[in-house]
């Protein structure tokens, strides 16, 4: 098992983030039963969920984590740990191109142009 695999919390078999999904039960303001899982093993009716290949970027990441903010977790361990088991994925600098292109987009700007060298904006 490589350092930054996800882990399937049903099966304990590690998971392709294109294969993941993260899934949690919303009542209200309160949210609980976080759980990161092969999509065949998530649980198929009620929770909310979102796709582990959207959160890693870094836009989707950050409105994961923000939206979290002001809500009531009474357990917020699991949420943590998906939270930890992520960020490798959304930081990874494997793929700079891919990378440097959605980090750009999640802050307005344009990948490759210098900010503030946009002419007639
Ligand atoms: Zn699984």
């Amino acid at each position: 098992m490589a350092e930054y695999d996800l882990v399937c919390d049903s099966c304990s078999q590690t998971c392709d983030p294109l294969d993941a999904v993260v899934t949690w039960t919303a009542d209200g303001d309160s949210e609980s039963d976080f759980a990161l899982t092969h999509a065949a093993h998530a649980p198929t009716s009620g929770p909310s969920r979102i796709e582990a290949r959207r959160l890693i970027w870094p836009n989707e990441f950050l409105a994961f984590v923000n939206a979290r903010f002001g809500k009531r977790i009474a357990d917020p361990e699991p949420l943590r740990a998906i939270v930890a088991a992520l960020a490798p994925f959304v930081m990874r600098h494997d793929n700079a191109a891919e990378v440097d292109g959605m980090r750009a987009a999640s802050f307005g700007a344009i990948p490759g142009v210098k900010p503030g060298t946009e002419n007639g904006k």
